[in-house]
């Protein structure tokens, strides 16, 4: 059953960060390990081939593996929810809760998700929990750790998921003898009509508990909020969700947990700015630092770091300090850091430092000017009255 499926990565023996060459040469040796034509009749290798091939199948594909590695196995496989019967489409829904009671609003016929009859003790996975978690710029540069408010349902501690109080243990169901449905034989026209509904008697769990557990009232399972803390890799960008496997609802009957989806806000930085795993910041120097040129300060994800500004830098210039960029995700190296230069054209000059200009402008010509000088001429035609 889709349940107890493994992870794709585990399957092939790969890291999650694998490369395409690195994912063909995985595939090729596991595949040619457990090839039918090297195990004739051999059940187990023929389901590990399979297994083999499903995952290459997912990874191999960016769409799918993207998918994959936000959503686990359900992203990828459109009969996980439906076979299953337990995996609900969003939120804390519980889907094993929601069967039990449409069967008793309709006193059953409610046979199980996508055609299949669910076994109440077969196992199921949990649901996926969902918390979010607001970052600074530098924590999602750098990586780091935070604790989230969790709400999900987890197996109750005082009974250990038996309902039960302790001390006592449920019984058997008599009326289905433990299957969880019982059998209804309709006359028509067209003859009797056979069909399977839940036990009323047991709503379906097969089981029938005299002595409920106090915490969580006989359903083996309570609803909490916990604090869990998440590691949060380097590189993160706003708006991306983390997975944490098994962190989300406990599975029913020793079924697999649900994921912990977390949803990552990064807040703005007052002089960063990010694209990929490029920082963005704008520096802004004075009229004669850009003429004469100077030595600046420029921050960086690292600390300062001193940057020679050359003589004639024009507003606009950019330069590239190299690998001063975020950390990038899951994957070796950093971005780098893109510093853009604007000149602050002074304001609020006395007389004094007026003066001093205009001296100043009196000196200087055409050939400090050029690019007016090109903009004079190509635009002649304008200027001729
Ligand atoms: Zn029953
Ligand atoms: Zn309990």
């Amino acid at each position: 059953m889709a349940d107890n499926k493994r992870d794709y990565y585990e399957v092939l023996g790969v890291d999650k960060s694998v490369g395409d060459d690195e994912l063909k040469k995985a595939y090729r040796k596991a595949a040619k390990k457990y090839h039918p034509d090297l195990h004739p009749g051999d059940k187990e290798a023929e389901k590990k081939f399979k297994e083999v091939n499903e995952a290459y199948e997912v990874l191999s594909d960016k769409e799918k593996r993207a998918r994959y590695d936000q959503f686990g196995h359900a992203g990828v496989d459109p009969n996980f929810g439906a076979g299953g019967g337990n995996y609900g489409a969003g939120g804390f829904g519980d889907f094993g809760d929601l069967g039990d009671i449409f069967g008793s609003i309709f006193g059953g016929g409610f046979g199980g998700f996508g055609g299949r009859q669910r076994d109440p003790n077969a196992p199921t996975r949990g649901n996926d929990a969902s918390a979010a978690v607001n970052i600074s710029f530098e924590e999602a540069a750098k990586g780091c750790k935070k604790t989230v408010k969790v709400t999900k349902i987890d197996n109750c501690n005082d009974c250990g998921g038996t309902g039960c109080e302790k001390g006592s243990s449920s019984k058997t169901c008599p009326v289905c003898h433990g299957s969880g449905r019982v059998e209804t034989v309709q006359r028509t026209p067209f003859g009797q009509i056979r069909s399977q509904t839940v036990c009323n008697n047991c709503h379906g769990s097969g089981k029938i508990i005299d002595n409920p557990c106090h915490t969580c009232a006989g359903k083996g399972r309570i609803r909490h909020t916990v604090e869990k803390t998440i590691e949060i890799p380097a590189g993160i960008d706003d708006g991306q969700v983390l997975s944490v496997r098994g962190g989300g609802d406990a599975g029913r009957n020793r079924g697999p947990s649900g994921d912990l989806r977390v949803s990552v806000n990064v807040r703005p930085h007052p002089i960063f700015e990010r694209d990929g795993y490029d920082v963005y910041c704008e520096i802004p120097i004075t009229f004669s630092e850009a003429a004469l040129g100077a030595e600046i300060t420029v921050p960086t994800l690292d600390g300062k770091v001193k940057f020679k500004i050359h003589e004639g830098t024009q507003p606009g210039d950019e330069f590239k300090l190299k690998g001063k960029g975020i950390q990038r995700l899951n994957y070796v190296g950093k971005g780098d850091q893109y510093v853009k230069i604007t000149v602050e054209v002074p304001k609020d000059l006395s007389k004094e430092q007026k003066q001093k200009l205009k001296e100043f402008d009196a000196v200087t010509g055409e050939k400090n000017y050029k690019k007016k000088r090109s903009f004079i001429d190509k635009a002649r035609d304008f200027f001729k009255d």
